[in-house]
């Protein structure tokens, strides 16, 4: 499969390219020259196969030949070895549990499948890439855990220090191996911005990547949830609405993607803390990026979403027909608060900031479609974000095993304040 920049400067690469470049050279993000509706028996049967087997059809038209079908197979096994429950709320509102994964969050699945599709197109050459990542707290932790002693692959993370929670920060600096953390003495944007620099950057002599939602790697395999949930909903006979807590909107751009692979989903929203870019621009049609504000949710706090690009393709730029099938809604913290607490009095089910957001997403929505069963994607365990949980709903959170199990490591980090120690460590 080969993939074109969506600033169309640049010639198309094939998937192994577009994995390895991350951003195509004239700045834009890769898409795929082609979507292939799957067959109708696939969805009729869905029930049938295994979430494996699910994942292997879904993904297989985007890698084509570039990685052999049992290398692929073996890729999507490592990667998908935890469940994906769908949990009622009440008769029209489902959590679809996406947090089972090693270090809790959903981003744990595009990590660890991108890790392995690196590690196979390295492994004959001894040039190894270096994995570049800036993070504000998840992302940091689930690629850390993905590409934990993958061959050919070293991984550098820049964290703000004092910014991410203390089992954030456990989860960045305790594996060791190939993976360093570098904590900057600023805030996330000051790490992000080192790493731009880097990457743009001639006198480093290393192979970089980046490990963000824009490399395909991490995005495509995101797909896999919905078809997930609708193996788990297909006997409700009632329209499938899925509520996605969004910040960058590579969760729910890859939620559109399934659709137009065939599955069948009636509407999508995209729900946000008050960082609200999107939901302004489907109600006035301006596009204003902003800087971005600190939220409880702060997993979404973008104020200029990189995947957006890409959800403008998938309905040919045309805004009209974007919003017949796509709605966004944006929540402040408090009603944020109020949502986790509804959530925890309705059904004794307790949602992190993020998850309740997307349920907010699923009631707005719900007011004017009645007969929709909107399903809201419950992206990162409520022990990812502690303080604000145990805070609002005045309980202790159990803390589960594989959390546990790094709470009493080391922390090892080194301290930076510059780009110039960054190039330093980078060059040594
Ligand atoms: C990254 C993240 C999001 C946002 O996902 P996008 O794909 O960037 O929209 C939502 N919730 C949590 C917990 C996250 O870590």
């Amino acid at each position: 499969m080969n993939y074109y920049s969506l600033h169309h400067k640049s010639s198309k690469v094939s998937f192994r390219d577009a994995v390895v470049n991350g951003i195509a050279l004239d700045r834009g993000l890769y898409f795929p020259e082609n979507i292939t509706p799957l067959n109708i028996d696939f969805f009729n049967h869905i029930e049938y196969f295994s979430n494996e087997e699910i994942a292997f059809e879904v993904i297989k038209q985007f890698i084509g030949d570039e990685i052999p079908q049992t290398t692929l197979k073996n890729i999507i096994k490592e990667t998908l070895d935890f469940d994906f429950p769908v949990v009622k709320i009440d008769e029209s509102i489902n959590s679809l549990e996406l947090f089972h994964g090693p270090t809790m969050a959903f981003k744990d699945v595009g990590a660890r499948f991108m890790a392995r599709c690196l590690e196979e197109f390295n492994k004959n050459n001894n040039n190894k890439v270096t994995v570049l990542v800036a993070t504000s707290g998840d992302t940091g932790g689930a690629v850390a855990n993905g590409f934990l002693s993958v061959k050919g692959v070293d991984v550098v993370i820049l964290y703000p220090s004092g910014k991410v929670s203390d089992i954030q920060e456990k989860q960045l600096t305790t594996l060791g191996q190939n993976i360093t953390a570098l904590e900057v003495d600023g805030v996330f944007d000051d790490c992000q911005e080192m790493v731009k620099t880097a990457f743009l950057d001639a006198e480093i002599p290393r192979t970089l990547t980046s490990a963000n939602s824009i490399n395909i790697a991490r995005w495509l395999p995101q797909m896999f949830y919905f078809f997930f949930a609708y193996k788990q909903l297909k006997n409700k006979h009632k329209d499938l609405v899925f509520s996605v807590p969004s910040g960058n909107f590579g969760n729910i751009c890859a939620g559109i993607m399934a659709q137009k692979l065939g599955l069948p989903i009636k509407h999508f929203v995209a729900a946000t803390n008050v960082n609200d870019t999107v939901p302004n621009y489907l109600k006035d049609g301006k596009y204003n990026p902003k800087p971005s504000k600190a939220t409880i949710s702060n997993a979404m706090d973008v104020g200029n979403p990189s995947n957006f690009i890409r959800i403008q393709e998938l309905f040919n730029n045309d805004l009209e027909q974007l919003k017949k099938s796509f709605s966004s809604y944006s929540f402040t913290d408090d009603e944020t608060r109020k949502a986790m607490k509804e959530i925890y009095n309705k059904a004794k089910y307790i949602a992190d900031p993020h998850g309740a957001v997307g349920y907010l997403g699923c009631k707005e929505y719900l007011k004017n479609n009645s007969d929709a069963f909107c399903v809201f994607l419950e992206t990162a365990h409520p022990v990812k974000f502690l303080d604000v949980v145990e805070e609002t709903l005045k309980l202790k959170v159990t803390i589960p095993l594989q959390i546990q199990a790094i709470l009493h490591k080391d922390k090892v980090a080194n301290k930076i304040k510059t780009y110039k120690e960054l190039k330093l460590y980078l060059n040594s």
